[in-house]
């Protein structure tokens, strides 16, 4: 019995706790803000496409002429091609966020490698090329890393969370969430979908707001999967 437990604990520790914790905390190679000398910023929306929310915020992005990075579950992009079609043809970036958005440390590592050889599968035959990977919840086991770079997928996190998924946060909760001293070269993440239902009417009332505004001093830009990091030791949140 104490040798099970014994055993049970170290498998968490290794397979679970403790690569999260690096991975989260202290990879530099996990991208969670990047290098510029010229004012970009990136947004970066989870979970979608949402076919409720995600056309009419790529009409917000496209009346304001910006561009964005869009992690999809995979099997939200299977159920509904156009709008990974449209976003790809609008120029926004897509990047992978699991098949179905089952944490990774739930996962065991058969799970691990099905979860991206099945979404990989899925964006191959959607004809779209990936810039990068983010975890669901930005959690890891001992697997993630290894299968997103055998996929050749850099892995992002951000620098800023506007936790916009709960219906109780507001617009303008978002917007101030967004903007309070903002600074060059950070990946702010929102939701098009996954959270609370009608959550991202709020996000896109936020973005509506703010966009006209911030494009006077920030430039927008789609993530490409090959940005130089810059290091940033602020928390993940
Ligand atoms: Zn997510």
């Amino acid at each position: 019995m104490r040798i099970l437990l014994i055993s049970s604990i170290t498998i968490i520790l290794s397979y679970q706790l403790v690569p999260n914790l690096i991975e989260r905390h202290f990879n530099p190679h996990v991208i969670r803000r990047f290098s510029t000398q010229k004012n970009e910023i990136a947004l970066t929306f989870d979970d979608g496409p949402s076919p409720v929310y995600t056309p009419d915020l790529l009409d917000l992005l496209k009346e304001q002429g910006v561009h964005a990075t869009f992690f999809l579950v995979a099997e939200n992009a299977q159920a509904h091609p156009e709008i990974v079609k449209r976003m790809a043809e609008e120029g926004h970036a897509i990047g992978l966020h699991s098949l179905n958005h089952r944490g990774f440390w739930l996962e065991t590592p058969k799970q691990t490698r099905l979860d991206f050889e099945e979404s990989l599968q899925i964006f191959q035959d959607l004809n779209i090329e990936l810039i990068g990977f983010r975890p669901p919840w930005g959690t890891f086991n001992a697997l993630t890393r290894h299968y997103a770079s055998k996929a050749g997928l850099p892995i992002y996190l951000w620098s800023r969370n506007a936790k916009d998924w709960e219906i109780e946060t507001q617009p303008s909760d978002i917007v101030s969430r967004i903007t309070q001293n903002l600074t060059a070269g950070e990946i702010i993440v929102l939701h098009d979908a996954g959270g609370d239902p009608q959550a991202p009417e709020h996000t896109i009332e936020a973005l509506g707001t703010i966009l006209p505004q911030m494009k006077k001093t920030f430039r927008f830009i789609p993530l490409k999967g090959g940005e130089s990091r810059e290091l940033d030791t602020t928390p993940v949140s």
